[in-house]
């Protein structure tokens, strides 16, 4: 018989089980289990949904045996059972789980990966020297051994077997200074493990197991063996909040989502009504590794009365809760339902709003109790929460908006929008923010030293999905949005506008040939009242802002845009004086420093110079007077 190779990333795999100094070994247990379980429910929904399947849910079974002379540990169930080419493919290479974990950039952290990912099948290498799956399909006559001592190879032939379904037979390995591998032919080391991690497993998971009596008037001691079932068969989230911990709840959702964080907060409710179901939501304390990419499916789990029947039912969850991990279970659905019909199912969308009420509760409720847990929360999915506000032109926008958290001129620290509306001054009727890369080069922009100045805190916009919510959003509780690098502005009082006006009025030629000087690359040129110290600062007029600008031509689209800009100068600061000197007596010379201005102004927004070597040779000969 021909021994055959794994697949060069089971090897990884299998080495890493089989060299494993990873403490939690006892795990081993609870993913054998979770196999048996779920090859148990494949056979079950077939029962449920095929007539010729006659199978009752009663009939369906996992036995563990243990062999203390043959150091063996055997995990039955009758569920559906492997051909020899489902052998060969399932247990030759590793899991898709298995898969990505090795695309994972940290490769060096080995130990973490078996307590991040579900690792399947193959952690019980790391108890067993030898692994036997003697397993047969239901409906076929054949059954099939597959075997290996571990990464050599593995072998499968034909054998015999009775009933359909899988044995795994582990021969354990020897017992050694750092680790003591009999005890998992210990019952009472078996039953601890099956409730500890696979309690609420569906099937009745069975054992031998031997009590000792002493005998009446007598000191001699009889034994009694009795099959037993070990687990309680009561899906976690069926069961009565009051009678499960923190612990279970954390346990679960690690054991189940392949985490190795506890969840932020977990959602158990339990609604009857016009549509009933049992929900178990958690909120994870960090996103999982593919979070932002395009493999990232959302989703929960959706059970028919404890049958599973969608791994990833999306219509569950809203794209902005998308980070929300759990299940529902329901008996208003029913088990032949498809995808497509799903998505128009009635009470799959009652459920899915009813989820989104829940999960806005939670995160409120995290808000008001834990603001270092909310932040934390925010800082890792608050972006999701953004997009949401923008997409559909904001029809979720009050669902959101006091959720959303943006960073503020006040202490450069997250700041609800009920936070900033609460701190604002009586005369305050708007709401003002600024955008750039980073909190600290907000802080330094010329345009919001003034607004700061003045006493009004500013909105520190750097995610670039900000600006376009705060569009959408208008808002809030009546006060607009305002960019302070805006035309609408607004800030200085009438006399001082009159002024300004004035002023604006008298130097328009001048303005008119800057303009010219930067050949209508901006809309305008005029003087501000909006800088304290800084001589020039770029504004815009209109929908699209500088930033907008810059997100939208960074998008790999052809369709560009343009912000319309406004070269704007301090009134207050010598600048002022010496444009209006050279406008009289030497334009060449203006036209040079116009040129300089505007670059130093794109400068501090953050845009690109277009001519730098030109620019650069100009202030050269600004410097030595040419
Ligand atoms: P995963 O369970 O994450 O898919 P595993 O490595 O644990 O990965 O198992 C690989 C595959 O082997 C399973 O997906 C399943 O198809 C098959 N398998 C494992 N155990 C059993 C079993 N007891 N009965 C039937 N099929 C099984």
């Amino acid at each position: 018989m021909k021994k055959k190779e794994f697949k060069a990333e089971s090897k990884r795999l299998l080495d890493l089980m089989i060299n494993s100094i990873y403490t939690n070994k006892e795990i081993f247990l609870r993913e054998l289990i979770s196999n048996a379980s779920d090859a148990i429910d494949k056979l079950y929904y077939r029962s449920l949904t095929d007539r010729k399947v006659k199978l009752e849910k009663e009939d369906f079974f996992i036995k563990i045996d243990v062999d203390k002379e043959k150091n063996t540990l055997t995990i039955t169930d009758n569920g559906c059972g492997m051909t020899e080419a489902e052998l060969e493919e399932n247990l030759g290479t590793i899991a898709q789980s298995g898969t990505l974990l090795f695309k994972e950039e940290n490769k060096n952290k080995d130990m973490d990966i078996i307590g991040q990912f579900g690792v399947g099948f193959y952690s019980a290498f790391m108890v067993s020297d030898k692994i036997e799956v003697v397993s047969k399909k239901f409906g076929e006559d054949k059954a099939f051994v597959w075997e290996s001592s571990g990464a050599s190879g593995y072998t499968i032939e034909e054998t015999e077997k009775e009933d359909f379904g899988t044995s795994i037979i582990l021969h354990l390995k020897e017992d050694d200074e750092d680790y003591e591998y009999s005890k998992y032919l210990d019952s009472f080391t078996i039953e601890n493990l099956v409730k500890k991690y696979s309690d609420y497993i569906k099937y009745p998971i069975k054992m031998d197991v031997t009590h000792e009596h002493k005998k009446e008037d007598s000191d001699e001691v009889e034994e009694h063996t009795h099959e037993e079932t070990l687990n309680s068969m009561v899906p976690l989230w069926k069961k009565d909040k009051k009678e499960v911990t923190d612990e279970d709840y954390e346990r679960f959702y690690m054991d189940k989502f392949y985490d190795y964080e506890k969840p932020l907060r977990t959602i158990h409710s339990k609604v009857e009504g016009q549509c009933s179901y049992n929900a178990l939501l958690f909120i994870p304390g960090k996103a999982p590794f593919d979070f932002y990419t395009k493999d990232y499916e959302k989703g929960l789990e959706l059970y028919s009365n404890g049958v599973l029947i969608m791994e990833k039912c999306s219509d569950l969850l809203p794209d902005y809760f998308s980070f929300v991990k759990g299940l529902v279970d329901t008996p208003d659905v029913s088990l032949n339902i498809s995808r497509e019909i799903l998505q128009q199912n009635k009470q799959v969308q009652i459920i899915a709003k009813s989820i989104e009420t829940k999960v806005k509760k939670e995160l409120e409720n995290l808000l008001e109790e834990n603001r270092e847990e909310y932040e934390k929360f925010f800082k890792t999915f608050g972006i999701q929460l953004k997009f949401g506000i923008y997409n559909g032109y904001g029809v979720n926008k009050d669902t959101l908006k006091d959720l959303v958290m943006f960073y503020s001129s006040n202490e450069k620290a997250l700041t609800t929008l009920k936070e900033y509306v609460s701190r604002m001054k009586e005369e305050q009727d708007k709401i003002y923010y600024a955008c750039g890369e980073t909190v600290d080069k907000i802080d330094l922009l010329p345009q919001v030293e003034m607004v700061k100045d003045k006493g009004y805190e500013v909105l520190y916009l750097t995610e670039y999905v900000d600006e376009f919510a705060l569009q959408v959003l208008m808002e809030y509780d009546n006060k607009k949005f305002v960019n302070v690098s805006s035309e609408n502005l607004d800030l200085d009082s009438e006399e001082e506008k009159e002024e300004l006006k004035k002023n604006n009025e008298e130097s328009k030629d001048m303005f008119l040939f800057m303009k010219d000087s930067l050949k209508n690359e901006v809309k305008a040129v005029r003087f501000t009242k909006r800088l304290k110290n800084h001589p020039v600062c770029l504004t815009s007029e209109g929908n699209v802002s500088i930033e907008m600008e810059k997100v939208i031509n960074a998008m790999p689209t052809d369709e560009k845009v343009k912000a319309e800009t406004v070269l704007e100068i301090n009134e207050s600061h010598p600048i002022a004086d010496k444009i209006k000197d050279l406008y009289e007596n030497d334009k060449e010379a203006l036209d040079k420093y116009t040129k300089v201005l505007y670059s130093q102004a794109r400068l501090i927004e953050g845009l690109p110079i277009e001519n730098p070597t030109e620019i650069s040779n100009l202030i050269c000969e600004i410097m030595t007077d040419n």
